[in-house]
């Protein structure tokens, strides 16, 4: 093991004694007891509010925007299926479908490697990443950015980084149902730009909405699931672990889980048939 990559592992907090454990058994972490995920919550909270975290800006001022006329969401959906990236983005940056808008200073669109096999999706922009428009940014992103570091990726080279939601939920709350369905259209239509070979939902909202079913972390850890045809596996949300050391074991497990099911993936690919 590399100088380096015990750098990283003693940042997880994973290092020297990282073993692998027996299958997940019954958590017993806020995350896993409280299905609306109070630990991620309250780590959420505290990015908002704690060092690191970007100071809440000023609200924008309405635009032309806000009095646009917003179809319904089947024809949304139908319309924005048909994007290519530059189209996408511009409907990103003026989208004005939910009541979410009016709080944004900056959209937060996505980044990365747009033709990357790997997808990691998080639920929402916090405060650092409405102010910056980019994904993953603060506390949260330097440990995202370990983590990915601990398997050898890097943001940006083979990897794209997204959310559920495109503009920040006030109060770092979750985003409502309503919020998640006018904007998976188009990470929907993310993904089919991108054709990632793997899924990566990071914590308890990107996996429950992406799975369109109530569950557990805990519960749905170590398995190769399914988001409309493209492998997914689940792991803790990275602002989780910042408060649930313990359970930095557990996302280090689900690296190497991950890592292992993209081997099969792209080995998979390559036998001729
Ligand atoms: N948490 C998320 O889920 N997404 C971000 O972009 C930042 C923090």
């Amino acid at each position: 093991m590399s100088a380096r990559r015990d750098e990283i592992l003693k940042e997880l907090g994973l290092w020297p004694v990282w073993r692998l454990r027996e299958p997940p058994a019954a958590e017993t972490t806020a995350e896993a007891t409280n299905p609306g995920s109070a630990g991620e919550a309250s780590a959420l909270q505290e990015r908002e509010a704690g060092a690191g975290g970007a100071p809440a800006l000023p609200k924008r001022s309405p635009s032309a925007a806000d009095a646009a006329p917003v179809l319904p969401l089947d024809a949304r959906a139908a319309e924005i299926a048909r994007m290519d990236w530059p189209q996408l983005k511009a409907s990103v940056a003026g989208c004005t479908a939910c009541p979410l808008h009016k709080g944004r200073n900056k959209t937060v669109f996505g980044v990365g490697d747009e033709h990357a096999e790997w997808l990691f999706i998080g639920e929402g922009p916090g405060a650092d990443e409405d102010a910056k428009g980019e994904p993953f940014v603060g506390q949260a992103g330097k440990l995202l950015d370990n983590m990915l570091a601990a398997i050898g990726l890097k943001r940006g080279n083979n990897v794209y980084i997204g959310n559920m939601v495109k503009c920040r939920p006030p109060g770092n709350r979750n985003p409502a149902p309503l919020e998640v369905a006018e904007c998976e259209p188009y990470l929907h239509c993310q993904i089919e730009l991108i054709k990632p070979k793997l899924i990566v939902a990071l914590g308890k909202v990107a996996a429950v909405n992406l799975l369109k079913r109530e569950a557990s972390v805990a519960s749905l850890r170590g398995k190769v699931l399914e988001y409309q045809g493209t492998p997914l596996v689940i792991t803790y949300h990275p602002a989780y672990l910042l408060r649930s050391l313990p359970d930095k074991a557990k996302a280090w497990e689900d690296l190497c889980f991950a890592v292992d099911t993209m081997k099969n993936l792209q080995s998979t690919e390559r036998v001729p048939i």
